[in-house]
């Protein structure tokens, strides 16, 4: 085959040569240009989530000048949602987008690295999984099924839920239908509701219907969005059970420990860059959003009472603790967040909390 016959090929396949464009001058290098694809557990686009797995893509596109592609496939383009785990543990894709509490069937202790319930915010989480250990024990999990763990977005803390009541003691939540997934669910069905966990698109009619009495979902830039401030009164804060979600990337370990050593270290960089970006995207909307719920649609905000949090945080730790012990991985990594929470707490009071009440005294809406 000519040069002329192979780079006619090669625009075809996978491999480009670098310099080729130059006519009669030599190949100086040929690198195979790299094709990953990413499937995600959102539909294509999702505000916030989905978006920022494109963001994610586009971003180690950029950063490794086009020599790793990654290509994004929305939920049952190329799996169902849910499959995607095993589908990038298996090699049909390279890379994965989701939260770690959707695969607590694999393992309990995956759920540490999304959301626990009176857990850590966005900036602990941050703290945790790159300074305090969280990491290695992220990677020790995911290791048994192929895979190399990555933070790549958190939706900072979530707001509380909508109802059509008031929550005035733990008790209001006795028979209540509430969509609520994770640890979350768990705890309220401790104090008497039923929790059902509901895809995104399907909380809206089910509550207009009243087939459920409330719902979860994200927080003012995803709920205006879905409408709920048009079937439900109350929009309750704070959201005691997703302090600061962490979503995450999986990616093949063979793939990812295939790449040469500066295309892993753009990957991780680019995981870190897509954490930071999905945190301010988050910041930003929600704001204009909480705005936009209370002075055009009249939404009435309503904080759950301390009563109501202290219970609620009773029961919490109890259903963390049962999650600890259901095997020696949940009980490793239990006690390291714990740890982390523990030396979080007094900082978190004086640091962000009483700087934000500092500021509203003066500046608040
Ligand atoms: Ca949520």
């Amino acid at each position: 085959m000519d040069r002329r016959d192979f780079l006619k090929t090669a625009g075809a396949g996978a491999a480009i040569v670098a310099g080729s464009a130059i006519a009669g001058a030599p190949a100086v290098h040929a690198e195979k240009k790299i094709r990953w694809k990413m499937v995600t557990t959102w539909p294509k686009n999702f505000p916030g989530l989905g978006t920022g797995a494109n963001n994610l893509a586009e971003l180690i596109t950029k950063m490794s000048g086009g020599r790793l592609e990654v290509k994004v496939y929305g939920a049952g383009e190329l799996v169902p949602a849910f499959e995607s785990f095993d589908a990038v543990s298996r090699g049909t894709a390279e890379m994965g987008h989701g939260a770690a509490y959707y695969w607590k069937g694999k393992s309990e202790a995956a759920q540490f690295f999304a959301a626990v319930p009176f857990g850590l915010n966005a900036q602990e989480m941050a703290g945790w999984i790159y300074e305090g250990g969280g990491q290695e024990l992220w990677d020790e999990i995911y290791s048994d099924f192929n895979l190399k763990a990555f933070s790549a977005g958190n939706t900072g803390v979530q707001m509380g839920g909508w109802f059509n009541k008031e929550i005035n003691s733990v008790d209001d939540y006795n028979g209540l239908k509430m969509r609520i997934p994770g640890l979350g669910g768990e705890v309220i069905k401790r104090a008497g509701a039923t929790p059902v966990s509901l895809p995104g698109g399907e909380i809206f009619p089910s509550l207009q219907s009243g087939a459920i009495d409330a719902t979860e979902w994200v927080g003012p830039y995803n709920d205006l969005a879905f409408g709920f401030y048009k079937v439900a009164k109350y929009y309750y804060w704070p959201g005691w059970h997703e302090p600061g979600t962490v979503l995450e990337c999986f990616v093949n370990k063979d793939a990812y420990y295939g790449l040469p050593k500066d295309l892993q270290e753009i990957v991780a960089a680019a995981m870190k860059a897509a954490t930071a970006d999905m945190l301010a995207d988050f910041t930003t909307k929600n704001n204009a959003a909480l705005v936009e719920l209370v002075s055009k649609h009249n939404v009435q905000l309503k904080r759950f009472s301390d009563d109501v949090l202290r219970k609620m945080g009773e029961l919490s730790k109890s259903v963390v603790e049962e999650v600890a012990a259901k095997d020696p991985m949940s009980k490793k990594v239990y006690e390291s967040f714990n740890k982390y929470r523990d030396q979080s707490v007094d900082w978190a009071k004086i640091g962000e909390v009483g700087y934000s009440l500092a500021r509203a005294l003066t500046f608040e809406g």
